[in-house]
C-alpha cells in the first residue's frame, strides 16, 4: 500500500500538528509491538472501553516512528512526532480504509454469515488461485479493526479480493459495508452463533445482509427468512437440498467413509461432485464454494479436479513443542505476503527462545514480480532480526543476493534429508508454507512426540480479563497480577510476558524460584515472593525479586544477609495478619517492627499488604470489613513512626469485585485474570482462557448388561457406543468426576463419563454423537466450565486449574 501523507488529511478531515517528514505512508499498524513500526508507518492509536493504545507512543517514538492518529496527544510529545488528532481513531482507521478501497476496481467477494466464513474465504482462496492475483484477509481478520487492516493491504496487482466481515450486534455491518464494498456477495451458514448481539433470528439476518446493499449478486442457501433482505436490484445464486427452484438444486447426497457424493442442477444441466469431507458443516460450505464457481462460469470438470484437493483450514497460529526444546509455529497451509507479516509478528511475540528460524516456502498469487516480492521479504526478515532463514523452493532462492546467511532447498524432500546436520535446537521455528509444497511433513518431523491432551490457553482472553479488570478500578491505582503456581496452571513465562507488554505493575509469585525462572527467561518486571524461605534470600537478591516478609524472624534473616552484601533500600514488603491468620505480624509484633526497621537504610518498605480471608463471600461483609480496618491502622502505625509512603494493598480478584473503596494504591488480580469470578453476573464480562482438549483413541459398542472400566461401576442399560479418552486422574482429571457425575463435549454434545476416571484414561458415552476415533475431546473449557467442574466436585475453580498436570502440554495461541 502507499498513501500520500497530505491526502490523509482530507479523508481524516484534520490537520498535522506540524508539517510531516517524509511524503508517503507504506505501513499501516495499530500494533505497538510489531518490528514492522518504522518511519513510514501510520499508527492509530486505538482507544477500546479497557485499553488504550496512547500509554505506546513514546517507545514508538522511541523505535523511529513518526506519524500517529491520535485522540489527544499525550503530554511531552507534541515536538516529538507527526499527530493527527482525531475524535475517534478506529472510526479513522476505517475511513481510511474505505477510501483506500474506492481507489480499486476489480471484483470483491465479501463473505458473511455466522459459521464458515474464514473457511469459505480460505478455499475460494485456494480454487480460484490458479486463475487469479487475489488479496485476501489473512486469518479470520474480519472485524471492525480486522476488516480495515485486511483491505489496506491491496495494491495494485490483485485482480480479486475476498473479504471476511464478522458482526456481533446491529450497526457493525454498515461500517464494514462501506469498507469492502464487495461486488459478490456470499451468506454462509446462519445458525445460532454469537446471538446475544441480536433481538432475534429476524435482526441478525437482516444486520448481515446489510453487506450486500450494492452487491451485484448474493449467494446463499435459499431461504425464505434470507430472501425478504435481498434488495430487487441484487441478482441471486441460491443452492438447496429441498427447494428445486434454487439456481443449484443438490438432490442427491451419499457419504463414503471419506467422501460425500452430490448431484446438483445448475442451468438445467444435471453434475455430479465428490466432496472430500463427510461432515455437513464441510458438506455446506463446499456447496456454497460450488455455487461462487459457477457464477463464475467454471466447468464441472474444473470445479471436480479443484474441489477434490480441498483440505482442512487450520484456523489460528499456535505455538508446538518440537523436538531438541524447539518450539514450532505451524503455519504449513499459506505462504501468502499478508499472512507472512501476521506470523512474524506472532514469532516476535514469542519469546521462548532468543534464536528464531523461519522456514518458508515460494509465496504465490502476491501480483507482485518476483524481484519486487522478494525485496519486501528480505526487508521484514531483516526488520524482524530472523537468526535464521531457509528458503524452499525455486522462486525463493531469489533471496540468495539479499539475504547471503540464509540457506536454500529446492523442494522439501531435499529439506528433510538435511534436517540432522542443520542442527535444529532451542529456537523457535516458524514453518510457512504453501499448500503444495505439504510442509506438514516438515512439521511432523519437528513435532515431539507426546500424547494428544493438550491445555489450550487463549492469550486474548488473558488481554481481554486484564482489561477488564484494569477498567474496574482507578486509573491510579497499580496493578499487581498473581502468576504464582505456573499462572494457575496456564504457563507463568508466556503469562509474564503478555502481562509485561499491558504494563502491569507487578507481578507476583509464591516461591522464588518460580520467580527465578521468570528474571532467567527475561522478564523484567519487579516480582513480589510471597513465601520466600530464608535459605533462598542468597538467591532472591541476586535475581532482585522483592520478598514478602512476614516475621522478625524473616526479617532479621534477611537483614543480616542484606547487611553482609552492603545492600542500601533493598524493596521488601511486609505483610500484616489482619484475620486470616495464615502470613503476617500480628497486631503486638508492630512495635518490634518498628523498632527493627527505624533507622535501617539496607532495605526499603516497598509496600505493606495484607490478605482478605472472605471477600468472595459477601455473608462475612463484616469480617472483611474489620480486615480493612485493622489494616488502615497497622498500616498507618507503621508509616508514621517509620515516615514512609509504600504502597499499600490487600484486594485480590473477589476483593477488586465486591470492596472497591478498599483498592488503596495496589490491587493483586489472580483467579480473574485466568477467566473465573465468584460471581455469575461478572463471570459473563469475563473471556475462558484455558480449555483442556484430548482427542477419542477408541470407540466400541457394547450390549445390555455389559460393563465398563474398573470396579464395572457403570452397567449398560442399553446398547452402548463407548469412546475411551487418554486423559486420566494422573493428569488432574478427579476420580470423582467419573460415575455419572462429569462430562467431556464432543462435538458440541455432552458425553457423560462411564465408570471411575482411570490413571491415564477414561470412558465417555457417545451412543447419541456422530463421531469417530480421533475425534477432538473438550474436557473442560466453554463446557463444562471450570467453575461447573468445581461446583460439581465440591470444590473451588482454583484447585481443578492448578490440579492440570505438567505432563499435559500448555498451548498458546492469539485469535
Ligand atoms: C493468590 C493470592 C492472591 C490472588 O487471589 P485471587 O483470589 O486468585 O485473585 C492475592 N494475594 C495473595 C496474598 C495471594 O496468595
Amino acid at each position: 500500500m502507499n498513501l500520500n501523507i497530505v491526502n490523509i488529511e482530507t479523508v481524516l478531515n484534520s490537520k498535522w500538528n506540524r508539517n510531516p517528514t517524509g511524503k508517503s505512508i507504506d505501513n499501516i499498524s495499530i500494533d505497538s509491538r510489531s518490528l514492522q513500526n518504522n518511519d513510514k508507518t501510520l499508527f492509530f492509536a486505538l482507544v477500546g472501553t479497557n485499553h488504550d493504545a496512547h500509554i505506546y507512543l513514546k517507545d514508538l517514538i522511541g523505535k523511529g516512528v513518526r506519524n500517529f492518529v491520535v485522540t489527544h496527544i499525550p503530554d511531552g510529545l507534541e515536538s516529538k512526532a507527526n499527530f493527527l488528532v482525531v475524535k475517534n481513531t478506529l472510526e479513522a482507521l476505517q475511513q481510511i480504509a474505505a477510501h483506500y478501497r474506492s481507489l480499486f476496481s476489480f471484483p470483491i467477494i465479501g463473505v458473511t454469515g455466522s459459521n464458515g466464513k474464514t473457511i469459505v474465504k480460505e478455499w475460494l482462496n485456494f480454487l480460484l488461485s490458479p486463475d487469479y492475483n487475489i488479496i485476501r484477509s489473512p486469518k479470520s481478520y474480519n472485524s471492525q479493526v480486522g476488516v480495515p487492516l485486511s483491505v489496506l493491504a491491496i495494491n495494485e496487482k490483485h485482480n480479486l479480493g475476498i473479504f471476511e466481515a464478522g458482526i456481533s450486534t446491529v450497526s457493525e455491518m454498515d461500517k464494514l459495508e462501506k469498507i469492502i464494498q464487495p461486488t459478490i456477495g456470499i451468506l454462509t451458514n446462519i445458525g445460532s452463533a454469537h446471538d446475544e448481539g441480536f433481538k432475534n433470528l429476524e435482526e441478525k439476518v437482516k444486520e448481515k445482509m446489510l453487506l450486500f446493499k450494492d452487491s451485484e449478486v448474493v449467494i446463499f442457501q435459499k431461504n425464505s427468512d434470507v430472501e425478504k433482505f435481498i434488495l430487487p436490484k441484487t441478482k441471486t445464486i441460491s443452492w438447496s437440498f429441498t427447494d428445486t427452484t434454487a439456481a443449484v438444486f443438490v438432490s442427491k447426497k451419499e457419504h463414503t467413509h471419506e467422501h460425500t457424493g452430490i448431484e446438483y442442477t445448475y442451468k438445467g444441466n444435471i453434475s455430479t461432485l465428490k466432496i472430500p469431507f463427510v461432515d455437513d458443516a464441510s458438506v455446506e460450505n463446499v456447496i456454497t464454494c460450488l455455487s461462487v464457481l459457477l457464477h463464475l462460469e467454471y466447468d464441472a470438470k474444473t470445479i471436480q479436479s479443484r474441489i477434490e484437493l480441498l483440505y482442512p483450514i487450520e484456523m489460528r497460529l499456535k505455538v508446538k513443542k518440537g523436538i531438541n526444546n524447539c518450539s514450532l509455529i505451524d503455519d504449513s497451509y499459506s505462504s501468502d505476503f499478508q499472512s507472512l507479516k501476521i506470523a512474524l509478528d506472532f514469532l516476535e511475540s514469542q519469546k521462548q527462545h532468543q534464536k528464531k528460524t523461519v522456514v518458508l516456502s515460494d509465496i504465490f498469487q502476491s501480483g507482485l514480480s518476483n524481484e519486487v516480492l522478494y525485496s519486501k521479504v528480505a526487508e521484514l526478515i531483516v526488520s524482524n532480526n530472523i537468526s535464521r532463514f531457509i528458503g524452499i523452493g525455486e522462486t525463493i532462492s531469489t533471496l540468495k543476493t539479499k539475504l547471503p546467511n540464509a540457506i536454500f532447498f529446492k523442494d522439501t524432500n531435499e529439506f528433510l534429508l538435511h534436517l540432522e546436520q542443520l542442527n535444529f535446537e532451542n529456537e523457535t521455528i516458524l514453518i510457512k508454507g504453501a499448500r503444495s509444497f505439504q510442509f506438514e511433513e516438515i512439521v511432523a518431523a519437528f513435532a515431539e512426540k507426546t500424547h494428544e491432551t493438550v491445555l489450550e490457553i487463549n492469550l486474548n482472553a488473558i488481554s481481554h480479563n486484564f482489561n477488564f479488570f484494569k477498567s474496574k478500578i482507578k486509573a491510579t491505582t497499580k496493578m499487581m497480577a498473581m502468576v504464582k503456581a505456573f499462572g494457575y496452571g496456564s504457563g507463568g513465562f508466556e503469562i509474564a510476558k503478555l502481562l509485561e507488554h499491558h504494563k502491569v505493575d507487578y507481578l507476583g509469585v509464591a516461591f522464588a524460584d518460580e520467580g527465578i525462572s521468570l528474571k532467567t527467561a527475561g522478564i523484567k518486571l519487579p516480582i513480589m515472593v510471597l513465601n520466600p524461605e530464608n535459605t533462598s534470600f542468597p538467591a532472591i537478591i541476586q535475581h532482585q525479586l522483592e520478598p514478602e516478609i512476614y516475621s522478625l524472624k524473616g526479617l532479621n534473616a534477611f537483614l543480616k544477609i542484606a547487611e553482609q552484601k552492603k545492600l542500601k533500600d533493598f524493596p521488601i514488603h511486609i505483610k500484616l495478619d489482619t484475620g486470616m491468620h495464615r502470613l503476617g505480624f500480628e497486631a503486638n509484633t508492630i512495635d518490634d517492627l518498628i523498632a527493627t526497621l527505624k533507622g535501617n537504610s539496607t532495605v526499603k518498605v516497598q509496600s505493606i499488604l495484607s490478605h482478605l480471608a472472605t471477600s468472595d463471600d459477601l455473608q462475612h461483609k463484616d469480617f472483611v470489613q474489620y480486615q480493612i480496618n485493622l489494616f488502615e491502622k497497622l498500616s498507618s502505625q507503621l508509616m508514621n513512626e517509620l515516615e514512609i509512603t509504600p504502597i499499600r494493598h490487600i484486594l485480590n480478584t473477589s476483593g477488586i469485585s465486591n470492596f472497591p473503596q478498599a483498592q488503596y494504591d495496589m490491587v493483586r488480580l489472580g483467579i480473574g485474570l485466568y477467566g473465573v469470578s465468584n460471581d455469575s453476573e461478572e463471570q459473563k464480562y469475563l473471556e475462558n482462557v484455558g480449555t483442556l482438549k484430548s482427542i477419542i483413541s477408541q470407540i466400541r459398542t457394547i450390549q445390555t448388561g455389559e460393563s465398563v472400566g474398573y470396579g464395572r461401576r457403570f452397567m449398560a442399560n442399553r446398547e452402548s457406543k463407548i469412546a475411551t479418552i487418554p486423559i486420566g486422574y494422573a493428569d488432574g482429571i478427579a476420580r470423582s468426576w467419573g460415575n455419572g457425575v462429569g462430562f467431556v463435549t464432543i462435538k458440541n454434545k455432552k458425553a457423560p463419563i462411564l465408570g471411575s476416571v482411570c490413571m491415564d484414561m477414561l470412558m465417555v458415552d457417545v451412543t447419541e454423537i456422530e463421531c469417530k476415533e480421533g475425534d477432538s475431546v473438550v474436557i473442560f473449557g466453554e463446557s463444562p466450565t471450570v467453575t461447573y467442574m468445581a461446583e460439581q466436585l465440591k470444590t473451588i475453580p482454583y484447585e481443578i486449574l492448578t490440579s492440570i498436570s505438567q505432563r499435559v502440554k500448555r498451548v498458546f495461541y492469539r485469535e
